[in-house]
């Protein structure tokens, strides 16, 4: 009888009746993680162990239903987003669901940033970009989770803002929130790594309630997954340029019009017109980055794209989408952003193409830096 078994790594029940539903363990498994304390459902312990992971029913129905119930509770929201992949982090309709609710914006990855860029100057483009989203955020903040910067003085915010309310956590899968809950965890009780967490995307499931110093808990929440997210087309080392680890060393082209940066095979920017000009790239440091006139540009991809051009890496070709084109006429400096994998920054009176692989957008924002 497993009824009270509860995997350690993403918090499902633990059952041994269904293989694909979540919280599936075999119950060879189940007797074992019990005599060792470490129940991991099979999901989290193949995660944990050989990096696979396998496909559950989380719909965003299911979400759909927890932002309901967030939504008629008296409860601090927390949202947490990727300041990486701003867009890519948007909970679509958010605002409609919390209600009356407050919520706390939490930019983090702030570590990827370069050091020279402010921080106060984020935070305001932050909490501008929200505002056109209609969210209205008490208050902004930006984090590294996986450095633990500002999670103290994120806890101080949330003890501020819950007065005496329940918390709930909710952001899309990718944007550290599991990384980030494992820090406050670590914070409180001084256990380590108790929530999985790693690049695939959608790996936190179900509720882990965190209790507060009165009867009241922190929740944290299923991620929703977007499915335009880069990440959700990459696997294998191909992976981790939608998941930079290091401070983003920008890089400066100086272009002539009809000129054309590729990015790896990943995705693809042209140069049209408004005369010669720099442009700024925040990518993957490791990123390969390769200039060539637009004219050919398509033929290049043609020939190239897996081996000169990567990743993908050539194996992977196969199954990647072909690049879709976005063209923008850009009126002020602006943010040219391959959903997941970063962006370009273009001047004004500008004309400009995004290529991405076709279910990933391109999109245009102000000028984040
Ligand atoms: P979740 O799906 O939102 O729970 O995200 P995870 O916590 O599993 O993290 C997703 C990926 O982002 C992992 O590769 C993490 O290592 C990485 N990550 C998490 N927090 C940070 C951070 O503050 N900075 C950077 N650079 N990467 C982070």
């Amino acid at each position: 009888n497993n009824e009270e078994l509860f995997c350690i790594g993403c918090g499902s029940k633990i059952q041994s009746e269904n293989k694909d539903e979540l919280g599936y363990t075999p119950q060879s498994a189940i007797e074992k993680g019990l005599e060792t304390d470490e129940l991991y459902c099979q999901r989290c312990f193949r995660l944990r162990h050989y990096n696979e992971i396998a496909d559950v029913s989380l719909t965003d129905d299911d979400f759909l239903r927890l932002l309901n119930q967030i939504g008629s509770s008296d409860a601090l929201i927390v949202n947490v987003i990727d300041i990486f992949d701003f867009n890519g982090s948007i909970i679509p309709g958010l605002h409609r669901f919390v209600g009356d609710n407050e919520i706390l914006l939490v930019g983090n990855k702030v570590d990827l940033l370069p050091k020279s860029v402010k921080r106060s100057k984020v935070k305001d483009w932050l909490r501008q970009e929200a505002n056109k989203q209609g969210l209205r955020p008490v208050d902004v903040m930006l984090t590294s989770a996986s450095k633990g910067y500002e999670v103290d003085e994120l806890l101080d915010l949330i003890n501020k803002y819950r007065k005496g309310r329940d918390v709930y956590v909710v952001g899309v899968t990718n944007v550290g929130k599991s990384t980030l809950i494992n820090k406050i965890i670590q914070q409180q009780t001084g256990i380590n790594e108790l929530i999985t967490t790693s690049r695939f995307p959608g790996t936190t499931l179900d509720k882990i309630e965190i209790p507060f110093d009165d009867d009241k808990n922190l929740i944290d929440t299923p991620g929703i997954i977007h499915n335009y997210q880069m990440a959700h087309f990459l696997k294998g080392k191909s992976l981790k340029f939608a998941s930079p680890k290091k401070e983003i060393k920008p890089k400066v082209y100086q272009l002539n019009e009809g000129q054309t940066i590729f990015l790896g095979a990943l995705a693809r920017f042209d140069y049209i017109s408004g005369g010669k000009t720099g442009v700024v790239a925040y990518l993957d440091n490791d990123l390969m980055l390769h200039r060539t006139k637009t004219e050919n540009a398509d033929k290049f991809y043609e020939k190239h794209a897996g081996g000169l051009l990567q990743p993908p890496y050539n194996d992977e070709m196969n199954d990647f989408p072909e690049l879709v084109r976005f063209e923008f006429k850009i009126t002020e400096k602006s943010d040219i952003v391959f959903s997941g994998l970063g962006w370009i920054t273009v001047k004004e009176n500008t004309i400009v193409a995004g290529w991405a692989p076709k279910g990933v957008s391109v999109v245009v924002r102000r000028a984040m830096v």
